[in-house]
C-alpha cells in the first residue's frame, strides 16, 4: 500500500464474475458485493458515441438496447476499469469501478 493518502476514495473491485447471461456480480476491496443487470450498465456506457462529450448529456436511446442484451467479452482495463464487448456490436466503452459502483448502489436502491 504505497498509494496516497486518498487511497480509501479510491473504489476498486478485487473480482468479477458473471451472474447468469444477465447480470454481472463484483467482490469490491472493502468487502462489498454487487449485482449490477448488463443492461443497465450497457446503458451507462459514458463513451462519445452514447454520451456527449461536453455536456456528459445521453445520447443513447434507451429503447435501442434489446432486453436481453449479452456482454460476449468482459475485460479489465489496467486495474481501474473494465471494457466490454457488447451483443449489440458496441464496445467503446470504458466502466471505471466508480461507475459501476455508482451503478449497483443506484440499482440497489430502486430494489433490483
Ligand atoms: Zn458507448
Amino acid at each position: 500500500m504505497t498509494a496516497s493518502s486518498n487511497a480509501q476514495a479510491r473504489v476498486t473491485a478485487v473480482g468479477i464474475h458473471r451472474v447468469g447471461d444477465a447480470a454481472l456480480g463484483i467482490e469490491w476491496a472493502d468487502g462489498a458485493t454487487s449485482e449490477i443487470p448488463l443492461r443497465e450498465i450497457r446503458l451507462a456506457c459514458g463513451c462519445a458515441v452514447c454520451r456527449d462529450e461536453l455536456t456528459g448529456a445521453p445520447l443513447l436511446d434507451p429503447a435501442s438496447i434489446p432486453a436481453n442484451i449479452r456482454a460476449y467479452r468482459i475485460a479489465p482495463v489496467g486495474n481501474y476499469a473494465l471494457t466490454f464487448d457488447w451483443s449489440d456490436s458496441h464496445s467503446t466503452g470504458i466502466y471505471p469501478w466508480e461507475m459501476l459502483r455508482a451503478l449497483a448502489d443506484r440499482s440497489e436502491s430502486e430494489g433490483r
